[in-house]
């Protein structure tokens, strides 16, 4: 969680509501299939039909077992254009696996039989609306799949056929434009729902999560550091002379700057549970979880000569480039004592390496509740 953006959220949002009726609609395909087969029996050649009942179990069997891979959200792996193409394939199969029952039975039977053959068309045409409204694309394929060929054979057929080809036509393009309508209701909720989560979280200039979030996260690890006995470390960092750069360069690249410097801490962050947050003005706060107090110590080095080596020009810092100074504080937390007091020793630990010449890192170590400090270098 070391940035709380997530450019794929509505992506993602949008293909869990696809793979969510997974379980129902497969349940949907068989037991229709199972009618159809019954009412056909003794109808058509029951091999055909043995045989056609096959591809429906294969068909939605594999769209089934599709989403079933792809359903948790948890699983955060979930991207639009990675897996539309086989979205589209399963699609086709399903519906042409339909398609074909109308090719297959419709010459081979008379009046009653026929009308209920299109009406069961159609019941797999509306019934697959719920699931397919994330993707209305997908949707007007399986249409086509399913109906072009029956539209086919009565647009060529004699009497009332053709009539009924129009009838199929004009439902097709309704059911289309109601999972249209009903696609632009879910992404709108889905754009606000990803909003929410995001946007509150988020400091706008940097994209790193924000102060407020860095508050909720470091009580939510100083109470699991808590539990299980465990080290948490928190560092504080501040650009040197930031100012004297803002009075030399201006006040926008000032904001560049200290985006370049947020940019070089989030690519620092190498474990997905760690926190990089803007803490506010050129101040960021990084919380480490289980991490030995030596280790965090080496890491917070290492992020000190990564922002040096970005180059940045400085003319009035004393290196002649951006640098940051930084304090670090770890302790093995107590449920009853405050988070507050490990950010307070990492903020002191700041304003030694401040007053020890910048571009550097001091480092305490803390006892909650007796505060026990000793400089180190
Ligand atoms: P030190 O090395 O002791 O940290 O010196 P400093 O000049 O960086 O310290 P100080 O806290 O006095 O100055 C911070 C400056 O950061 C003051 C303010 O103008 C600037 N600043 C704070 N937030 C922003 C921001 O969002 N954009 C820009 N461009 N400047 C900011
Ligand atoms: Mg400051
Ligand atoms: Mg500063």
């Amino acid at each position: 969680m070391s940035t709380v953006s997530d450019p794929h959220s509505v992506a993602t949002h949008q293909l869990a509501q696809l793979h969510r009726y997974a379980g129902i609609g497969l349940l949907w395909s068989l037991a229709n299939a199972v009618i159809l087969v019954a009412v056909f029996w003794g109808q058509v050649e029951q091999l055909l039909l043995l045989v056609w009942f096959g591809c429906v179990i294969l068909a939605s069997g594999s769209r089934f077992l599709y989403a079933r891979a792809h359903q948790g959200l948890e699983r955060g792996v979930l991207y639009a254009g990675h897996q539309s193409g086989t979205v589209l394939l399963l699609t086709a199969f399903n519906g042409l696996v339909w398609g074909s029952l109308g090719l297959l039975l419709y010459p081979a039977v008379d009046g009653t039989y026929q009308l209920f053959l299109l009406f069961m068309l159609s019941i797999a045409c509306a019934g697959a609306l719920p699931w397919y409204m994330a993707a209305p694309w997908a949707y007007v394929l399986y249409l086509a799949c399913v109906l072009v060929p029956a539209m086919a054979l009565l647009a060529s057929g004699s009497g009332t056929e053709p009539l009924m080809a129009l009838m199929l036509v004009i439902f097709a393009g309704t059911l289309a434009i109601t999972a249209r309508a009903m696609h632009g209701g879910l992404m709108e909720s889905l754009h606000k729902y990803s909003g929410y989560q995001t946007l509150a979280g988020v400091d706008g200039l940097t994209q790193l999560a924000n102060r407020r979030t860095f508050d909720e996260a470091l009580l939510a690890e100083w109470n699991r550091a808590a539990r299980a006995s465990l080290p948490l470390s928190v560092i504080m960092i501040d650009i040197d002379n930031f100012k004297k750069y803002n009075d030399h360069y201006g006040h926008q690249e000032g904001d560049t700057c200290i985006r370049q410097v947020a940019a070089t801490l989030a690519r620092s962050m190498r474990r997905s549970g760690d926190l990089v947050a803007r803490y506010g003005g050129e101040e960021f706060a990084i919380v480490l979880y289980q991490m030995a107090r030596d280790e965090a110590a080496d890491f917070a080095e290492q992020v000190c000569r990564a922002v040096a080596d970005l180059d940045l020009p400085h003319a009035l810092n004393e290196q002649g480039h951006v640098t940051i100074s930084l304090g670090g504080a770890t302790c093995i937390p107590h449920s009853q004592d405050n988070p507050a007091n490990l950010v307070k020793a990492a903020d002191d630990a700041l304003y030694e390496a401040k007053l020890a010449g910048r571009d550097q890192v001091r480092w305490r170590s803390l006892v909650p509740g007796r505060e026990r400090a000793g400089a180190q270098g």
